[in-house]
């Protein structure tokens, strides 16, 4: 989503519980990969986007001698490299099937990569993500997933994970208007801040903005985690087996988990 926040400040003050973190691969682009992307934008939003490719620029080296799918099938053959490596095994026993240990329900912010930052393999972490991590009853995707993720992979836990500086709860914050899919989208955490907003004082507009940003985003992650906590595959599969539904918060800037609830 093109929205950004107007103050996005991460928080500080995390703890890490058992995992560490790891950096993100870094981009490499290509000059061509570039224009075609760079085609399908309004000229206002290319300009955006070139400031931005300029910026990344000047950090990461660019190879302009290469074609577009290149940069992929490198990057593609660097990871089974880098697998393989590790644990010889690994990929060709994934051919048989998954048995993950956890479900993570996320944002899809490019900035909260699960695997990456649990520091984990493919093959550990069942996936939904999507904008805000905003979990509902009626929604058939995040449902089946859920379902999926403990009637059939018998996951050990479920985390529900938000994230400092979310551009959909900051546009929410901000009463900001989309047109289409994402302002529907978004209704239901609206509706929260609505609700939360005349029970406590940290939605105020008196409060300093990324404090009312991170107190939503936690509103968030706590209402997620009571509707699959509710939910009913959930507490069937509790009375049989240990089921654990963490909520947690990512810092973006620290790159660090800190579980609550
Ligand atoms: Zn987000």
């Amino acid at each position: 989503m093109s929205y950004h926040p107007k103050h996005p400040k991460t928080r500080s003050g995390c703890q890490v519980f058992g995992f560490s973190g790891e950096q993100a691969p870094i981009p490499k682009f290509h000059a061509g990969e570039v224009g075609v992307r760079l085609q399908f934008l309004s000229p206002r939003k290319t300009n955006l986007r070139l400031q931005a490719i300029s910026d990344i620029r000047g950090k990461y080296e660019f190879d302009q001698t290469t074609s577009p799918p290149q940069w992929e099938i490198d990057k593609n053959l660097s990871f089974i490299n880098k697998i393989n490596a590790a644990d010889p095994n690994l990929l060709p026993s994934l051919a048989g099937g998954q048995s993950p240990p956890i479900l993570w329900i996320g944002c899809s912010d490019s900035r909260v990569p699960e695997t990456t930052l649990l520091d984990l393999r493919p093959g550990d972490v069942f996936v939904h993500r999507n904008i805000a991590n905003i979990v509902t009853t009626g929604d058939t995707s995040v449902q089946s997933v859920i379902t999926y993720a403990v009637e059939h992979l018998h996951v050990k836990c479920i985390v529900v994970c938000g994230h400092t500086g979310c551009g959909g709860v900051s546009a929410v914050i901000d009463d900001h208007k989309f047109e289409g899919p994402l302002e529907l989208w978004l209704e239901p955490l609206r509706k929260l801040k609505h609700e939360y907003a005349g029970q406590y004082g940290s939605l105020d507009g008196s409060v300093e903005y990324s404090k009312r940003v991170e107190s939503l985003v936690r509103f968030n992650i706590q209402a997620a985690t009571a509707i699959v906590n509710s939910s009913s595959v959930v507490q069937e599969a509790k009375k049989v087996r240990q089921l654990d539904i963490l909520a947690a918060i990512y810092d973006v800037g620290k790159g660090k988990l800190q579980f609550f609830m």
